[in-house]
């Protein structure tokens, strides 16, 4: 395999460099980049992010994989993938859900209606969305999902619940799905809706994580959705899902960060004396480093099988699998590695006197837990390898 990036990759990356070296100039650059930022989804709402997004499309970003028909640069996925790691790297907001999820199925198998409608504002970020997928007894096992669409005349109402809606609080719109027909087995009764976020029917109530990030539940009470408002056709809601799901996991999970995470770390380690000496003299202490850096090096590799698979046009759904579940458990290994090479004082937080990077280290450890979650827990990764990459009997 050739993992080089060619010429050409290589002159993208060093533009975006150059935009984000002026970026991070910016007066109010903490409020869109923050590489101490745990993850993406912890970003809160502030004009300067949105104006920061804004920017982003101005310079043609946003949609770089779309055809020119609808506004992008028909650019290879690879110029997506490269984007993101370096945003990630700033803890500045990634491209996702928009362009991803949405404007990739819209433009699949949305109206002409919705493609006119919502591509034109993804591709400026005038919209933000929320992704109503998981609710209280349907996660892991999406297609059992109960929020029920009725029909009604010229479209459906909706009524039930949704659970850990990030972004919920501050989106414009709400990508949502709901079951069509109960009368049918499960995957085959599902349709996908957009409902702007301010509908009077629905409320959103606070979930606080321990990780500090913010999701929300979300209330449906007779939210009506005329049928302009259905993407695609009804009842083949689950292609659409499990598509964006497959998009999803494989550009979100940047590893950037953990590079980034990891020599922190090192660097914290090597000024941090106890008991009279650098903590990384100690032999124990140092083959626990020596282990993390290779695991670091494997993730960065498993990572980039990702990104060759996915730029011949395959869908990487098995490597994709992989390096989600190496990479956030190594995450959550370099902050259990952190606290315990750091003694007592790693577990004071934020705002504490004498508390290491200044909290940080506690605070990443109640965090990581998040991505091991987020988009597929670690045992749907591993039945994903089991089944679709080692073709395992599994149901
Ligand atoms: C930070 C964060 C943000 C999120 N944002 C969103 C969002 O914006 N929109 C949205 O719709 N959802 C969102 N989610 C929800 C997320 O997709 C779900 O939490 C996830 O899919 C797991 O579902 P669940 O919480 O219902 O757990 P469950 O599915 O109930 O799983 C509970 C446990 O059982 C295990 N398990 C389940 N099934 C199997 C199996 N078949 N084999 C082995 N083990 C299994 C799981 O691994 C887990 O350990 C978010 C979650 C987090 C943590």
């Amino acid at each position: 395999m050739d993992f080089r990036l060619s010429e050409e990759e290589r002159a993208f990356v060093a533009e975006v460099t150059a935009f984000l070296d002026e970026e991070a100039r910016h007066a109010e650059a903490h409020d869109f980049m923050a590489p101490d930022r745990e993850a993406d989804s912890m970003l809160a709402d502030s004009p300067a992010r949105r104006a920061f997004n804004k920017r982003m499309g101005a310079r043609g970003y946003l949609g770089m994989s779309w055809d020119g028909v609808y506004g992008g640069s028909a650019r290879p996925g690879i110029y997506e993938y490269l984007l993101n790691e370096e945003l990630a790297g700033r803890g500045a907001p990634l491209i996702g859900k928009g362009v991803g999820c949405i404007g990739k199925t819209l433009i699949r198998h949305g109206s002409e209606k919705l493609k006119a409608e919502f591509l034109p504002q993804i591709l400026s970020a005038d919209v933000e969305f929320a992704l109503g997928y998981s609710e209280p007894n349907a996660g892991s096992d999406l297609a059992a999902l109960k929020l029920r669409a009725t029909r009604a005349d010229g479209g459906w109402v909706l009524d039930g619940q949704k659970t850990f809606t990030t972004s919920a609080h501050f989106a414009d719109w709400y990508w949502v799905a709901a079951r069509t027909d109960p009368n049918v087995p499960k995957h085959k009764g599902i349709s996908v809706f957009l409902i702007p976020m301010d509908h009077p029917g629905l409320t959103i109530q606070e979930i606080k994580t321990m990780g500090d990030h913010r999701t929300n539940a979300v209330f449906f009470d007779n939210v009506e959705v005329g049928d302009d408002y259905l993407v695609g056709e009804v009842n083949k809601g689950w292609t659409y899902v499990c598509e964006a799901l497959d998009f999803e996991r494989f550009t979100f999970f940047t590893v950037n960060p953990i590079i980034t995470k990891f020599r922190v770390l090192l660097d914290l380690l090597k000024r941090t004396e106890r008991g009279g000496r650098c903590v990384v003299d100690d032999p124990l202490i140092a083959q626990q480093i020596g282990r993390l850096a290779a695991d670091v090096e494997a993730a960065k590799m498993l990572q980039r099988r990702v990104i060759v698979a996915a730029s011949k046009g395959d869908v990487p759904a098995v490597e994709a699998a992989m390096y989600k579940l190496f990479s956030t458990q190594l995450g959550q290994r370099i902050a259990d590695f952190a606290l315990d090479a750091l003694g007592p004082q790693g577990l004071l937080s934020h705002g504490a006197d004498g508390a290491p990077d200044d909290g940080k280290w506690e605070h990443s450890y109640r965090a990581t837990i998040l991505d091991t979650i987020g988009g597929g827990s670690s045992e749907v990764q591993k039945n994903i390898i089991a089944r679709r990459g080692l073709g395992l009997p599994l149901n």
